[in-house]
C-alpha cells in the first residue's frame, strides 16, 4: 500500500504549478491589455517583478533553513542572489513609482542586479551534486565558459553585436549593458552542464527552466535597451515574473540531495550543453554567405568546432572509462560481497543482513530464524575425489539451497562446507530445513558418478522470550543446533531450544575449554599395553585423555571438536611430546605407538618435527610407532606418501590403525606399506565364541604376513577372543582384558613388574 502521505504531495505540487501559471498568464494578459496606460502597466510590472524576486527569496531561505551542511550553504547563496534580484527589482520600482522618474542607467538596480548571476553561480557550484565532486566543478566552470563562448557568439550575431554597434552613453554603461547577457550565459550554461551531469534533476530542471527565463528577459532588455525602446511594462518581463516563480518553486521541491554514488551520465545529456555551441557556429558560418559576418568570425567558429570535435572525442572517452570503471566497481563490490565459488552471500553480507534483520524484529516483531547447514563428510569427498570435484559439489548444493528457499531468503556460504539461511518474513525454518534434507538427499552426479551427500542442519529462532538477542547470539545458538544435528548423525536437523540452552552452551563452552586445554598442555596421556602373543609386554599406546571440570570427556566427543576447531595438530603434538617423555624412561625394549590425524600425514614439516622430539628426548626412531588411523581418506596421496617416506628413512615405524573398518585398505596397504597392521575390534567382537567365524581375521593376517607386516588386534575383551587369535598366528594384541589404557604411573609399575619377571604368558589382567 503507497503512504497516505504522498498524496497530498503531490497535490501541492499541482497546486503551486496553476498558480504559477494563473500568475504569469494574468501578468502577461495586463501587459497586452495595458489597462490605465503604460504608467499603471509600468508601475503593475515593477511591483510584480519586485513580489515574485521576494517570493523566490523567501522560499530559498526557508529552503536553506530546513537543510544542512553544504546543501545550506548553497540554498544561502542563492538566497542572496535572489534577494540581490529583488533589492535590484525594488530599486527601479523605486525610482519608477516614488521617484516618478526614469531609471538612471547605470544605478544601483544595476549593481543589485549583477550581484545576482555572481551569487547563483556559487550557490549552484556549491550544490552537493555526484557532476561537482573533485574536479567536477573547476570542470563545470571551464565548460560553462566554453560554453558562454560559443553563446557568446551565437549572441553576439543576434542581440550582443548590436550593442556593441549601438555603443553606449558611457564606458561604464556600455560594459554594463554586456555584463548581463554575459553573466546571464555564464550561468544559464554551467546550470545547463550540471544538469546534464546531475542525477536528481527535477529540482534543477525547474532551477535552469527560472534562470533561463531570467537570461532570455535580460538579454531581451539588453537589446531593447540598446535600441532605445525598452519601457517597464513590455511583455518580456514576464520572463523575469515567470523566471523568479520557478526559481520559488525549485526552492520548495529542493528536498533530495544528489546521490554521490557515480553512474554513467548518458552520451545525450553529456551532449546537451555542446549543441548552443553548434547552434552558434552554424549561424557564424550562415552570416558569412549572407555577408553579414567576417572571417575572423568564421576562423573563430572554425577553431571552436575543432575544439568541440577534441571535447566531444575526450567526453566520449571519459565516458567509456567511467563505463568500466563503474563495471569494475560493481564487480569489486560484488566480490567483496559475494562467495566467488557459488554466487551466494558470504559472511560479511549474511552477517549485515542478519544484523539488519534483528534490528528490524526489534520494531516490527517479525518471527526471524537461522538456520546453518554443514555438509556430512564433505572432506572425504574432497579427499578422494579431488578439490574440483569438492568445487562442483558446493555449487550443486548452493543451487539446490536456492532451489528450496524462497526469493527474500538469504543465503550464504559462510565458508568451507558451510551454508547459512537467513528466514524472515514468517518463513517456517523447521519446514526449509526439511526441504534442504529432502534436496540434498538425491545424490549429485559428478562425471558419471552419483555421490550421495547430506547435511547436518542447526535452527534457531528468535524468541519472543528474548527480546534483547543480538545477531551474534543467535548465530551462536544456530551453530549450537548445528552442533547437537551433528551428533544425532548424518542428515539431520536440530532445533535450539531456549530449555535446553544449558546443554548446548556447554557444547560451545567444550569448544572454548578444549581451545584453553590444548593451549595450556593440561590434556593427559594415558597408556594402553601392547602385548606380544606370547605374553611379554612390547610397548604401550598412548592415548589422549581430557578431565574437564572433573569430568572425563571421551576422545570420540573432543577429537572431532579438535578437528573441527583446527586443533589436531597441536593436541597430537602435546601427546607426542609427553608420551616421549615418559618412554625415555622405560629403556630400549618397548614401543611406544602415538596416534595422528590424517591431517598431520600430509604436512610436509612432520618428520622434521618427529625427529626433533625424539632427539629431544633421546629416544631411538625405531622405537616410535606412528598410528595412522584408516577410516579416514588421506587428503593428498602424494603428500603422505613423501610424508610417510621421510618417517620410514629416519627409521619411525609405521601402523595401520582400525583395519579393515575403513576405506580402500588394499590401495592404503599398497601406497602405505605398514610395519604394522592394528585389526580392527569390529573383526575381533565376533571371536568370543569357540566356533565363530575366523575366515576374514585369518585373511588379515595371513596379507598382512605376505607384506611383511606384523599383526595387532585391538578390543580383546574375552579369553576366546585371545586363545583364537593366537591361534591364527596374531603377533601382538591390546584390549581391556589385558590392560586398560592408564596413567604413566601405573604404566611405569607395570614396565617394573615386566622387567622384574621372566616374560609373561597371556594372562587376562583384570
Ligand atoms: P585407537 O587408536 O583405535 O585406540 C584404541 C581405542 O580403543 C582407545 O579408545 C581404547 O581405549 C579403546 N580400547 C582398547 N581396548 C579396548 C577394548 O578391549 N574394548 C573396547 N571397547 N575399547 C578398547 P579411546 O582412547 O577412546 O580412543 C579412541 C580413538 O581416538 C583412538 O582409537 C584413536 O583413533 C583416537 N585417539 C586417541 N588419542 C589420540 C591422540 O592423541 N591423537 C589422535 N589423533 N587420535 C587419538
Ligand atoms: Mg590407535
Ligand atoms: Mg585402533
Amino acid at each position: 500500500m503507497r503512504p497516505a502521505v504522498h498524496w497530498p504531495t503531490m497535490t501541492w505540487t499541482r497546486v503551486r504549478a496553476s498558480v504559477i501559471v494563473l500568475l504569469v498568464v494574468s501578468f502577461a494578459a495586463v501587459l497586452v491589455l495595458s489597462p490605465g496606460g503604460p504608467g499603471v502597466t509600468g508601475g503593475i510590472d515593477d511591483v510584480a517583478a519586485t513580489t515574485s524576486a521576494l517570493i523566490a527569496t523567501c522560499a530559498a531561505g526557508w529552503r536553506a533553513s530546513r537543510l544542512q551542511h553544504r546543501a545550506r550553504l548553497s540554498w544561502a547563496l542563492l538566497t542572496a542572489a535572489f534577494a540581490a534580484a529583488a533589492l535590484g527589482q525594488g530599486a527601479w520600482g523605486w525610482y519608477e513609482i516614488v521617484l516618478s522618474r526614469e531609471v538612471p542607467y547605470p544605478s544601483f538596480a544595476d549593481a543589485a542586479y549583477l550581484c545576482f548571476p555572481v551569487l547563483a553561480l556559487a550557490g549552484l557550484l556549491l550544490r552537493p551534486s555526484s557532476a561537482l565532486v573533485g574536479q567536477g566543478r573547476t570542470r563545470s566552470v571551464l565548460d560553462g565558459l566554453l560554453l558562454a563562448g560559443s553563446m557568446f557568439n551565437l549572441s553576439w550575431v543576434t542581440a550582443l553585436g548590436a550593442t556593441y554597434d549601438a555603443g553606449g552613453d558611457s564606458s561604464l554603461a556600455f560594459v554594463i549593458s554586456l555584463a548581463y547577457p554575459v553573466t546571464d550565459l555564464v550561468l544559464v550554461t554551467v546550470t545547463v552542464v550540471v544538469l546534464a551531469q546531475a542525477q536528481a534533476r527535477r529540482v534543477l530542471v525547474v532551477l535552469a527552466a527560472g534562470l533561463l527565463m531570467l537570461c532570455v528577459a535580460d538579454s531581451a532588455y539588453s537589446y531593447l535597451t540598446t535600441l532605445g525602446t525598452f519601457q517597464s511594462g513590455n511583455l518580456t518581463d514576464v520572463g523575469y515574473v515567470l523566471g523568479y516563480l520557478l526559481l520559488a518553486e525549485a526552492a520548495l521541491r529542493d528536498r533530495t540531495v544528489d546521490a554521490a554514488t557515480p553512474r554513467p551520465v548518458s552520451v545525450p545529456s553529456m551532449l546537451l550543453p555542446y549543441l548552443p555551441a553548434v547552434g552558434g557556429v552554424g549561424i557564424a558560418v550562415w552570416q558569412l554567405r549572407t555577408g553579414l559576418s567576417n572571417p575572423a568570425v568564421l576562423v573563430g567558429s572554425g577553431l571552436v568546432v575543432v575544439l568541440f570535435i577534441r571535447q566531444l572525442l575526450t567526453l566520449l572517452d571519459n565516458h567509456r572509462l567511467v563505463g568500466e570503471v563503474i563495471a569494475g566497481q560493481a564487480a569489486l563490490s560484488f566480490l567483496a560481497f559475494h562467495d566467488p565459488l557459488t554466487s551466494l552471500a558470504n559472511r560479511a553480507l549474511f552477517k549485515d543482513r542478519l544484523e539488519h534483520a534483528v534490528a528490524l524484529r526489534a520494531r516490527n516483531l517479525q518471527p526471524l530464524a537461522v538456520l546453518l547447514a554443514d555438509l556430512d563428510d564433505f572432506k572425504d569427498i574432497n579427499d578422494t575425489l579431488g578439490h574440483q570435484a569438492g568445487d562442483e559439489v558446493l555449487r550443486e548444493v548452493a543451487e539446490r539451497l536456492l532451489r528450496t528457499t524462497r526469493a527474500g531468503d538469504t543465503v550464504a556460504r559462510l565458508g568451507g562446507d558451510e551454508f547459512a539461511v537467513l528466514v524472515q518474513d514468517g518463513g517456517d525454518a523447521w519446514r526449509v530445513a526439511q526441504r534442504i534434507l529432502q534436496a540434498l538427499d538425491e545424490p549429485i552426479e559428478l562425471n558419471g558418478k552419483q555421490v550421495p551427500m547430506s547435511a547436518s542442519i542447526g535452527v534457531a529462532a528468535v524468541d519472543t522470550r528474548d527480546p534483547a538477542l543480538t545477531a551474534v547470539e543467535l548465530l551462536k545458538r544456530a551453530d549450537l543446533a548445528m552442533y547437537a544435528a551433528k551428533r544425532r548423525g548424518k542428515a539431520s536437523v536440530a532445533r535450539y531450544e531456549l530449555g535446553s540452552a544449558d546443554a548446548l552452551a556447554n557444547e560451545l563452552d567444550l569448544r572454548t575449554d578444549l581451545v584453553a586445554a590444548v593451549a595450556d598442555g593440561t590434556l593427559d596421556v594415558h597408556y594402553q599395553p601392547i602385548l606380544a602373543a606370547t605374553g611379554e609386554l612390547v610397548g604401550f599406546e598412548a592415548l589422549c585423555r581430557w578431565t574437564r571440570r572433573g569430568e572425563r570427556v571421551a576422545p570420540a566427543v573432543f577429537l572431532p571438536v579438535a578437528e573441527q576447531a583446527g586443533l589436531l595438530s597441536a593436541l597430537d603434538h602435546h601427546v607426542l611430546t609427553t608420551a616421549l617423555a615418559f618412554a625415555a624412561t622405560f629403556g630400549e625394549d618397548l614401543l611406544l605407538n602415538v596416534n595422528i590425524g590424517v591431517d598431520q600425514l600430509v604436512d610436509p614439516a612432520l618428520p622434521a618435527r618427529i625427529r626433533s622430539a625424539l632427539e629431544t628426548h633421546r629416544l631411538a626412531p625405531g622405537q616410535l610407532v606412528i598410528e595412522i588411523p584408516e577410516n579416514r581418506l588421506l587428503p593428498d596421496r602424494r603428500a603422505a606418501a613423501s610424508t610417510v617416506a621421510g618417517l620410514r628413512a629416519d627409521g619411525v615405524r609405521l601402523a595401520l590403525d582400525d583395519f579393515g573398518a575403513g576405506w580402500s585398505s588394499l590401495a592404503r596397504l599398497q601406497e602405505l606399506a605398514p610395519d604394522i597392521i592394528k585389526i580392527d575390534r569390529c573383526f575381533v567382537a565376533p571371536l568370543t565364541a569357540a566356533d565363530a567365524p575366523t575366515d576374514i581375521v585369518a585373511g588379515i593376517i595371513e596379507l598382512a604376513h605376505q607384506l611383511g607386516a606384523s599383526v595387532v588386534a585391538e578390543g580383546i575383551e574375552h579369553p576366546q577372543q585371545l586363545e583364537t587369535l593366537r591361534r591364527l598366528g596374531c603377533d601382538a594384541v591390546q584390549g581391556f582384558l589385558l590392560g586398560r589404557p592408564m596413567p604413566a604411573s601405573q604404566a611405569a609399575q607395570l614396565v617394573g613388574q615386566q622387567s622384574s619377571r621372566a616374560p609373561r604368558s597371556l594372562q587376562p589382567s583384570r
